[in-house]
């Protein structure tokens, strides 16, 4: 059976959990320290499409791209995300102002591959009461956009939504 890689990027501000939600999704961990990105880090994870064409579904392979954060980022923007066949944007809850970029991002990411999905991650859910939640879920919804599949509130701490974000974006690249 041949495998078939798409690369998906992650993208958002500094400290927002890009790093920290790669790292519960693929290896199942977490850690509270900041994990330093240099450059790019490039990991891997098959998934699992179930189709109604395909009696038993079929694998992809995700190359999930992390760049570290950093002001000097937008020059970089163009070849970071060539190629890139999705996009998961990450905000954090506790720092709104992460939240108000999400819009800007998404744009960097379009200008670049207009017909590649994007998911939005609002992160960091487990430091906030559930009750306010869903109200900034309904925020962050970018239904103006076509290409938005949906937004999750996630936490790369306690793995909430984490598998979800990975997998909505996964069933849209065959
Ligand atoms: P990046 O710069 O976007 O890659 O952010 P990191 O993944 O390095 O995370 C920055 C900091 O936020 C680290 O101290 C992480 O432990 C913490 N962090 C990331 N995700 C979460 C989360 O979902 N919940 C909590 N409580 N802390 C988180
Ligand atoms: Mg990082």
């Amino acid at each position: 059976m041949s495998i078939i890689s798409k690369k998906i990027c992650l993208f958002g501000d500094f400290g927002v959990g890009k790093t920290s939600l790669v790292r519960q999704f693929v290896e199942s961990q977490f850690s509270d320290e900041y994990l330093s990105t240099v450059g790019v880090k490039i990991s891997r994870k098959s998934v699992n499409i179930s189709s109604k064409d395909l009696d038993d579904g079929r694998n992809l392979q995700l190359l999930i791209w992390d760049i570290e954060g950093s002001n000097k980022f937008k020059a970089v923007a163009q070849n970071y995300f060539q190629g890139s066949k999705g996009a998961v944007i990450v905000g954090d809850v506790t720092q709104p102002e992460t939240l108000n970029h999400i819009r800007e991002h998404i744009q960097s990411f379009l200008a670049v591959n207009p017909k590649s999905y994007i998911v939005v991650a609002l992160n960091k859910s487990d430091m906030i009461a559930a009750e306010y939640l869903e109200n900034i879920r309904q925020m962050y919804q970018f239904n103006d956009l076509n290409n938005i599949l949906d937004t999750y509130i996630t936490s790369a701490k306690t793995g909430n939504n984490v598998d979800e974000i990975f997998q909505t974006l996964a069933t849209h690249l065959i």
